[in-house]
């Protein structure tokens, strides 16, 4: 998982295309970087870590320029190196070009073997490094029909944003998996994963990039143009077409800011919705409501005002600590619960708790807290609500879900679940729960693969999982 930003014809590129990084730095906290353009070349920088961490005063001095592209990055496809942090910037017969990319491809290891045995040389682990040597390789002669001529070789998910000496493009999938929306400021534009990045920088909202849409940003103002029909292509039923939409539930589930909107809904809206759902599906006799925060606190407020139980924030979170679960190494996650979570007592005390979170992943972190809310907490009865389907599903297109062997509820029955989190009930939201919002429009399409293994672009990198979807009973 991964932010993005693109910065077209605005003083301070760079400082903006900060700002816009750090309000999009739940997206990704591994590295960052930013390169930025004066209309003669690219300048870049990088590291490691946080947006806070990573740039200051004198990084600035080198970044000029009025056009800039940024990324925040959440390890999906490659390791933690900074030889794979983005954005990448390669120089081609096109000149300098740089890329940064949110989604995860489905074809890339197989186009980049192919890629290789023709003679290619690749210097990361990159997905998106397949990208730039598609548009390399391309024989189309304007840089937008090689960009366009190379997504239409990729499968999978991908919200792009490219940087020239003089231009910013914008690209979205066709199946508009991963969000990207623009803002307009004073004479120039502004591209990011969310909204809660130009709300920081007074930008104001646009449009959403459309899925399939390409958009160029230059002198001349603002190119919309489409990727081709039949991209997308090796999905059988609906080969000539983008056929539907696949907006990820998991970004209204648990991974965009709840102030964001997103795929034309408020992530805030939607989470409360979950929750209230939830409190319908499984009611519970209780004392008190009580979220994990921060992910579970609008399905939470939800579920307390369906049910009429009283909500508190029975669980104190330390926000100096960043989501443990961004960590990539295991051993980190593990001791995270204590250090990131805290109950008052005073609120659980002998009382009958229903603890609401967005998710559950392993089940290891649940269990810790259920744990500490009854031996810290002092909790009566402790009921765990889950304001989504069981994720029996890893995702390809971009979420960093672990393999099958990982997911809890790939293996575990939700009777099973409970007795590992050791709570006196369990209750996930249902797949029909989950789709509670579509009564109002039943064409809107989304992605909930990780719940229902419905996976709807093609998965040529990893056939034994396909193979499996395919043998699914749902
Ligand atoms: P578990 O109990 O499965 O170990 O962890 C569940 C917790 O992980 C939930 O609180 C949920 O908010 C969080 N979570 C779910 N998916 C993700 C993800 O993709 N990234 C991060 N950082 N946390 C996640
Ligand atoms: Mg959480």
């Amino acid at each position: 998982m991964c932010g993005i930003v693109g910065i077209y014809n605005l003083p301070e590129a760079s400082k903006l295309a900060y700002l816009c990084l750090y309000a999009l730095q739940h997206r990704g906290q591994e590295s960052c970087g930013i390169m930025t353009s004066d209309g003669s070349q690219i300048f870049s920088y990088k590291a490691m870590g946080l947006v806070s961490d990573c740039f200051t005063e004198s990084t600035f001095q080198h970044l000029s320029g009025e056009h800039a592209i940024g990324h925040v990055r959440y390890s999906t496809s490659g390791t933690s190196d900074i030889k794979n942090a983005q954005p990448f910037v390669v120089n081609f017969s096109g000149g300098q070009l740089a890329i940064a990319h949110n989604g995860n491809l489905t074809n890339a290891a197989q186009l980049r073997a192919r890629l290789e045995n023709e003679g290619a040389i690749f210097q990361s682990a990159m997905d998106t490094e397949v990208i730039m040597h598609l548009i390399a390789r391309s024989s189309k002669k304007a840089l937008v029909d090689k960009i366009i001529d190379a997504c239409s070789q990729v499968l999978g998910a991908y919200s792009l944003v490219f940087l020239t000496k003089d231009e910013v493009i914008a690209v979205r999938d066709p199946k508009g998996f991963r969000p990207l929306v623009i803002g307009k400021k004073e004479g120039g534009y502004i591209v990011a994963s969310e909204t809660c990045a130009l709300d920081l920088v007074d930008a104001q909202f646009v449009s959403e990039i459309a899925p399939g849409e390409v958009i160029v940003f230059n002198k001349l103002g603002l190119m919309r143009s489409r990727l081709p029909a039949g991209c997308m292509e090796g999905i059988p039923h609906e080969a000539s077409s983008y056929g539907k939409r696949a907006y990820c539930i998991f970004e209204h589930i648990y991974f965009a800011r709840p102030d964001s909107t997103l795929f034309g809904r408020d992530v805030y809206e939607m989470r409360k919705g979950f929750g209230r759902q939830l409190a319908k599906e499984h009611p519970v006799d209780a004392d008190v409501v009580i979220p994990v925060p921060d992910s579970g606190v609008a399905a939470a407020i939800g579920f307390a005002e369906e049910s009429g139980i009283p909500f508190q924030m029975g669980l104190i979170r330390n926000h100096y600590i960043g989501r443990t679960f961004i960590e990539p190494e295991q051993s980190i996650r593990h001791f995270g619960v204590k250090i990131k979570l805290n109950p008052i007592r005073e609120l659980l005390k002998g009382k009958r708790v229903v603890v609401v979170d967005d998710s559950i992943v392993r089940g290891t972190t649940c269990m810790k807290i259920v744990n500490m809310i009854r031996e810290k907490g002092g909790a009566k009865e402790i009921h765990m609500r889950i304001s989504s389907p069981p994720i029996a599903w890893p995702c390809f297109y971009g979420i960093d879900t672990p393999t099958r062997k990982e997911l809890i509820a790939a293996h575990k029955s939700v009777e099973e679940i409970r007795q590992f989190i050791t709570a006196d009930s369990l209750g996930y939201l249902s797949i029909q729960g989950l789709r509670w919002f579509k009564m109002q429009n039943p064409d809107e399409e989304f992605c909930d693969a990780c719940f229902t293994g419905n996976y709807t672009v093609d998965l040529p990198d990893t056939p034994e999982i396909a193979a499996m979807a395919s043998r699914r009973k749902i």
